[in-house]
């Protein structure tokens, strides 16, 4: 097979697009359409500073990567979830990679928190997501970034909609942006520049780039039912991803009322907030 750009030897073949392409051509390739999707649909804006947070996994280390490639400047942000080994393992990833971006990368230790994941009782993702928003947000504001930016790819976003859908919520439309402007002066913008990529593109250009990255899941990482429906559609009808992401871009969300938590003063839905009713559980100092 040769690639289609250069007639070289191919090394990759995308169904989604009916293309194949060799090494080089690929991380060409892969570049402009991540840019193409930040300027087509505003991820960042020309003043943003904008601050990336990396996990040590394929998707985050790509979107480091790549946008180090197209000129943008960040720093990164890793939050250690003390979930053993494996967080030990995403820490030394990132560090790797924040030396071959030649970016700042800042690291909040959950334990400054006084608990770790590993502590959390009962739905562990549900409370490490609410931890992530949480630490994210708080560090960017109070460091003066005007986003942050995740890794989440167009799986996630298709996977995250069919499930809702499915368990009949409503309440999804938000997490399907690919940027969210901030609704109170205490929340910074959420971006996810990546978010028309898929995971095979990023794990292609993070191998070929040879990026540090983790490359097996979290011990708590529940079994990927959606996202298994999904591949299996994506792999019957190549493109399916990319159109249904297409069919899903919601210009419109509603404006939150806005109250804080009485213990930390951060944005909350109800009196305390979630991160504080995590630590209050959970935490040894607080
Ligand atoms: Fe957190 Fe691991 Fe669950 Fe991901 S899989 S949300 S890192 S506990
Ligand atoms: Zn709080």
């Amino acid at each position: 097979m040769k690639c289609k750009k250069c007639a070289n030897k191919a090394v990759v073949s995308l169904r989604a697009y009916k293309i194949a392409l060799c090494a080089d051509c690929y991380l060409e390739f892969y570049s402009r359409l991540v840019h193409r999707s930040i300027k087509k649909h505003k991820i960042f804006m020309e003043n943003d500073k904008i601050l990336l947070a990396v996990s040590g996994g394929k998707d985050s280390s790509a979107m480091a990567s790549v946008l180090s490639d197209i000129g943008y400047g960040f720093e990164m942000l890793h939050i250690d979830l003390g979930i053993g080994r494996y967080s030990e393992d995403c820490r030394r990833k990132v560090e790797e990679l924040a030396k071959i971006v030649e970016k700042d990368l800042h690291v909040v230790d959950l334990r400054d928190y006084g608990f770790k994941i590993p502590e959390v009782r009962g739905r562990i993702c549900s409370a490490c997501g609410t931890v992530k928003r949480y630490v994210m947000n708080k560090f960017a504001r109070e460091n003066g970034f005007t986003v942050v930016a995740t890794g989440h790819t167009a799986e996630d976003l298709v996977s995250f909609y069919l499930k809702n859908v499915a368990g009949g919520q409503k309440e999804y439309a938000e997490k399907l942006l690919p940027r969210v402007e901030p609704f109170d002066e205490k929340v910074v913008a959420r971006a996810k520049p990546l978010f028309e990529m898929s995971e095979k593109e990023n794990m292609l250009f993070a191998i070929i780039k040879n990026l540090p990255f983790k490359g097996d899941e979290c011990p708590y990482a529940p079994k990927p039912e959606w996202k298994e429906i999904v591949y299996e559609i994506e792999h019957k009808k190549p493109g399916f991803v990319k159109n249904f992401l297409r069919g899903l871009l919601v210009e419109t969300k509603k404006p939150l009322e806005t109250k804080y938590c009485s213990i930390c003063g951060e944005v909350s839905i109800g009196e305390v907030c979630a991160f504080c009713k995590i630590r209050k559980r959970f935490s040894k100092t607080s």
